[in-house]
């Protein structure tokens, strides 16, 4: 299907936070834009945001004064919804609520031709439950932009159980033509974006907790070893305690209670104490004036490592070994389980097991494990746990491995999958699921969450690049662990797993 031409007609119900990007991101690729708004004062409200923000592109030299003129004038604000008679794609970006969007659609109904697009900005709810009141269902689709939406490049194309392909295919080549990147999936509570990323705050909240590691440590691990652009605690303060939480309960209710996406009581607290983040001053973190940022834990200097014999391949974290090659005087390269043992301490990567368990299992009672890394030979900070049985030695040597490579080392209580292994497993299977439930393609999902999310690497390919028995191995083992659903593995991660396949070519 083809793009709708620059000389249709958008229409944009809607004109705060959402409503009037989408306007502007329009209006730049050249449509005459008619912005209607229940509220007449939040109209000029709108355009004065949109005219702000083009301000600042002149500022920086990436707009012309005559661009904004001209795009300014494609945005038309109306008082009447009457007047979006001549729109070909009417957008809504109003207030989250279903009964006041599907009035809104029906009154569209009657205002627009049979053949408008009517394209709603919804974060969750359902396009069917949208859609089912109206005579012409199937031209009712989700355009999901993400905020700000003249910045971030991903639109969900988001079809209902009525939606007619030619409308997605249209709504979709529209937006590639407005230089976004979209995405299809099926109506489901969260679409992709918000689904996929649960376990992004699911899993260090659950760290938090049970008192795994704390709040800078837990962020500092997924930024700077995960090479996620912000950590987990940091982003909910970001966006706000109250719509994180919120996203979560209703996707928790919307999955029928389902333990992989349960909401956590301590986010539940920071709401009923008025911590909602930065917006209120105060959430994971002090904003007030003055207030002191946490350091994440930092290991005190530990030996520097003489000895070192690697056992086997160490997997992902193989760039260690030739690393280490060049900081100890002896390196011995064995047979072996994917060790690095030193005469105090084992060190390996976790499997999902505490290292507690592992060293009864396996009969190492100095084991420390280390935590996953986007890139080992680039990562600045290691995160590590020592067993029970473990003696302070070890820990100290342990430290001295990785800090002679010029890491920061954090050490946490001895936790399942550590903080960046387990999140990356979750993440990945919650993709998984999604794929597997048809809501859409293993290369939507992975695009979606790096273009959505600005993830380092889309899930899937990451399950890839670790390798995905690894990924099904430590989601068994944190679901004996901790005895719950949550980590059950999705059936087609383990399909691909046994069958030898992968989820991209
Ligand atoms: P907002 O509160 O900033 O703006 C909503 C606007 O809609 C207000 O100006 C309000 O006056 C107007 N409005 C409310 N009811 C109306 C009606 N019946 N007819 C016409 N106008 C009406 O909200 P927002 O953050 O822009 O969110 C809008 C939609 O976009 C929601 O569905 C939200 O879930 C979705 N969304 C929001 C974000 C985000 O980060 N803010 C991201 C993606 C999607």
């Amino acid at each position: 299907m083809a793009a709708l031409p620059p000389t249709a007609t958008i229409g944009v119900v809607g004109a705060g936070t959402m409503g009037a990007g989408i306007a502007q991101v329009a209006a730049a690729a050249g449509h005459p834009v008619l912005l209607f708004d229940i509220r007449t004062e939040a109209l000029p409200a709108g355009l004065e945001r949109i005219r702000g923000g083009l301000e600042r592109l002149i500022d920086r030299g990436k707009l012309t004064r005559k661009a904004l003129t001209t795009l300014m004038e494609r945005i038309r604000p109306i008082e009447q919804l009457a007047e979006l008679a001549p729109a070909a794609l009417i957008i809504e970006a109003i207030v989250e609520e279903l009964p006041s969007k599907r009035r809104l659609f029906e009154q569209l109904e009657g205002i627009c031709s049979e053949q408008a697009i009517l394209a709603s900005n919804t974060s969750a709810l359902s396009i069917t439950a949208l859609a089912a009141t109206l005579r012409c269902p199937e031209r009712v689709v989700g355009m999901h932009f993400f905020n700000p939406a003249p910045i971030l490049k991903l639109v969900e194309v988001v079809s209902g159980l009525a939606t007619a392909d030619g409308v997605a295919e249209t709504v979709q080549a529209t937006a590639a033509s407005w230089g976004k990147q979209s995405v299809r999936a099926r109506s489901t509570p969260g679409f992709i974006v918000n689904r996929i990323a649960r376990p992004y705050y699911a899993e260090a909240l659950r760290l938090l907790e049970t008192g795994g590691a704390d709040v800078a440590t837990i962020d500092a691990a997924l930024r700077e070893a995960g090479g996620f652009r912000m950590g987990p605690f940091e982003l909910m303060d970001l966006i706000g305690q109250d719509i994180n939480f919120a996203v979560s309960r209703t996707l928790f209710e919307a999955y029928f209670q389902d333990p992989r996406y349960r909401p956590s009581l301590i986010q539940q607290e920071l709401l009923d104490g008025g911590r909602l983040g930065r917006k209120s001053g105060h959430g994971f973190y002090d904003y007030q004036p003055g207030a002191e940022r946490p350091a994440p834990h930092a290991a005190p200097p530990g030996p520097r490592p003489t000895r070192i014999v690697v056992r086997g391949e160490l997997g992902p974290a193989e760039p260690l070994a030739a690393a280490l090659a060049e900081v100890a005087s002896a390196v011995q390269r064995t047979t072996g389980a994917g060790l690095i043992a030193l005469p105090e301490t084992t060190l390996a990567l976790t499997d999902g097991r505490s290292a507690t368990q592992r060293a009864a299992e396996e009969g190492v009672p100095e084991l420390v494990l280390f935590d996953l890394a986007l890139d080992f030979a680039q990562t600045a900070r290691v995160v590590i746990a020592a067993a029970d049985q473990a003696g302070p030695t070890a820990l100290a040597a342990a430290a001295g491995v990785f800090q002679a490579l010029g890491k920061t080392v954090s050490v946490i209580d001895d936790s399942p999958g550590l903080i960046v292994l387990r999140t990356v497993c979750m993440l990945a299977n919650t993709a998984a699921e999604t794929v597997g439930q048809g809501v859409c393609t293993a290369a939507a999902c992975d695009a979606a969450m790096r273009g959505g999310v600005n993830y380092p690497r889309g899930p899937l390919t990451w399950a890839e690049t670790i390798g995905l028995a690894r990924v099904v191995t430590a989601l068994d083992h944190l679901s004996e662990c901790y005895g719950a659903d949550r980590y059950r593995p999705a059936p087609l991660l383990r399909r691909k797993c046994y069958g030898g396949n992968r989820f991209h070519d």
